[in-house]
């Protein structure tokens, strides 16, 4: 069902009214967790002002370590669908369980973390709902598994699957993953599904981030996923690669350009 081969034409995901894929570009923005309603307002509204279409915010965290922040869980839900409801945003949180399930009902765009890309009973739960699923490339999968996995989801009857390239584990050591953008090249080869790129999991540096998403543009990307928070030293998570609002803004108005530039729209 992934296979462009038997589906020459590009697939257009509709998230709630945001269109990403076939010449739609679109930018998924906001903090790595939901902290407090103050904050992720605060961000939804600044994401917004800067031309992101989609607003994210964790609240089940995926946390390497036990004893770092899980996230504010179903209370960060509320909070993710308060600055929805302020700014008008579409919302895109993660999913770690199947059981949490009926939580996402109201979610616009559900994501698949990366260490989730191979949990096969969450993305045939996911493939039986209806909302569109935003499956993120795991830490040392190819883009066969990777398509794979999206084969999973659709398999089941959800065909609105956006992909995104996150980084992957290889051996170099100065930056958190290694970002594959011939990735967004081979995969637009392979299936017909939008590609999206998260910059700021790949290389972990906020200086590198603008750099990484305008090549990510030029690569052909259909849209790109962005960690932006209100004060990056305070963040309880991945502050070290989120941009503040006030680089975002300056990262947008190129971005805007450069998309138009490449004939796509935002
Ligand atoms: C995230 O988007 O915050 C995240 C945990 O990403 P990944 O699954 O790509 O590590
Ligand atoms: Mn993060």
């Amino acid at each position: 069902k992934a296979n462009r081969k038997f589906h020459p034409d590009d697939t257009v995901v509709d998230v709630a009214g945001v269109k990403i894929g076939g010449g739609n570009f679109a930018v998924i923005a906001g903090p790595c967790s939901i902290e407090s309603e103050e904050q992720i307002t605060y961000c939804a509204q600044r994401v917004k002002a800067a031309g992101a279409s989609l607003l994210r915010g964790g609240a089940f965290k995926p946390r390497t370590s036990p004893y770092s922040f899980q996230g504010m869980r179903a209370e960060g839900l509320d909070l993710l669908k308060l600055a929805r409801r302020a700014t008008g945003s579409p919302i895109v949180t993660e999913i770690m369980n199947t059981e949490h399930l009926p939580l996402f009902e109201n979610v616009d765009l559900i994501q698949v973390g990366a260490r989730n890309m191979q949990n096969f009973e969450l993305l045939k739960a996911v493939g039986r709902q209806k909302k569109p699923v935003l499956l993120k490339r795991g830490l040392a999968n190819t883009l066969e598994e990777l398509v794979m996995s999206a084969e999973y989801i659709m398999a089941e009857g959800n065909e609105n699957v956006i992909l995104c390239e996150r980084g992957i584990r290889t051996y170099e050591t100065s930056m958190r993953n290694t970002l594959d953008l011939a990735a967004v090249c081979m995969l637009h080869k392979m299936t017909h599904l939008p590609v999206v790129v998260d910059p700021s999991h790949a290389c972990g540096q906020a200086w590198m981030v603008p750099q990484l998403a305008k090549a990510a543009v030029a690569a052909g990307a259909d849209g790109l996923m962005i960690e932006v928070h209100n004060n990056p030293a305070k963040a309880k998570c991945d502050g070290a690669q989120s941009l503040t609002p006030d680089q975002f803004d300056e990262l947008m108005a190129f971005i805007a350009k450069e998309v138009e530039f490449f004939g796509k729209t935002l």
